[in-house]
């Protein structure tokens, strides 16, 4: 059987590490592939997931979105979202759309990052697909209140019109957008908060100067649990400004595990080794 990762560009990615360590632990005959797809060959490729022989696929930058139209059924939480990053092919042949960054996001934080979403406030920073992914896991897991900051804000008042729409984010919990050029009121939200999390590319490999924050990092605080999605580097600047400060850090890895383990059990209806998957990625990402 197999499985794929589709996106463009992949070759870059660490799946296939933990994935396939996975599938072999527990005897299983999968093969997890990357597939590299440019966009005028997205509908081709994931039309041959219909057949025989395929379990599903992940689905990476940039079809996240693009993809759901091409589905069968989509779960309501990713089409509340509007991404899907699992595909499970039914024996049938049709295909189902799931996002279990939702899940890998909360878990990272309550597991790895030792902190309950319940009651707690957080800021959030950037209102692409992994932004709407942390909004939606602390609105289900009781957050108190999420701050939305972004350089342009018809991203982020979409997130909360999307969410509102899909019955997320009504009555529980507080969501408000701020632009980020708006310092005093990022860093106001800040001090009020328990939570940070960066979904925006500052501070990624080959993302621009190697040394820059999303944020100043005058506004962190040492109370806060800074989260960074980012894995690659395994410190990023953000996280190295926090640690330094005192504050508690969280890097993307542990939430890449656990929507990758969601995803494993989804296709596999298995439950995945979490530790050796962990154990995978940091191998293969050197750390
Ligand atoms: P995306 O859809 O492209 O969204 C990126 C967001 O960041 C957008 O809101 C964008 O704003 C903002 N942004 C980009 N450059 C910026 C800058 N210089 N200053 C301020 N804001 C900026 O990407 P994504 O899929 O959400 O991914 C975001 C990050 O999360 C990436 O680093 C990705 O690797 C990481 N991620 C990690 C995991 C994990 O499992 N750990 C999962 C998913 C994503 P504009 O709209 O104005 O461009």
């Amino acid at each position: 059987m197999q499985i794929g990762l589709i996106g463009y560009p992949v070759k870059h990615s660490i799946s296939p590490a933990f994935q396939q360590a996975a599938f072999d632990a527990l005897g299983l005959d999968v093969r997890y592939e990357l597939w590299e797809t440019p966009a005028e060959r997205l509908s081709s490729v994931i039309q041959g997931l219909r057949q025989e022989g395929r379990l599903g696929a992940n689905v990476t930058i940039p079809y996240k979105q693009v993809v759901l139209g091409l589905l069968d059924r989509v779960d309501p939480l990713a089409a509340t979202i509007g991404a899907v990053n699992t595909i499970v092919r039914r024996p049938d042949g049709s295909l189902e759309g799931y996002n279990t960054d939702v899940d890998g996001f909360v878990q990272a934080i309550e597991a790895d990052g030792r902190m309950p979403l319940q009651g707690a406030q957080l800021v959030l920073l950037g209102a692409g697909g992994a932004a709407r992914a942390v909004v939606a896991g602390a609105l289900r897991a009781g957050a108190d209140a999420v701050v939305i900051c972004a350089r342009r804000l018809p991203p982020a008042t979409a997130i909360v019109d999307d969410l509102r729409r899909g019955g997320i984010a009504n009555g529980r919990g507080r969501v408000r957008v701020v632009a980020l050029s708006d310092g005093l009121s990022v860093a106001e939200a800040l001090r009020e908060s328990q939570i940070l999390v960066n979904a925006t590319p500052v501070g990624m490999d080959g993302h621009g100067p190697a040394d820059t924050l999303p944020v100043p990092s005058d506004y962190l605080h040492e109370e806060l649990l800074v989260c960074d999605l980012i894995y690659r580097p395994p410190a990023t600047p953000l996280l190295r400004a926090a640690a330094a400060i005192g504050a508690r850090t969280l890097n993307g890895l542990p939430m890449l595990v656990y929507q990758g383990a969601a995803a494993f059990e989804r296709w596999t209806g298995r439950s995945a080794p979490i530790e050796l998957m962990r154990r995978k990625a940091q191998e293969a990402l050197d750390v």
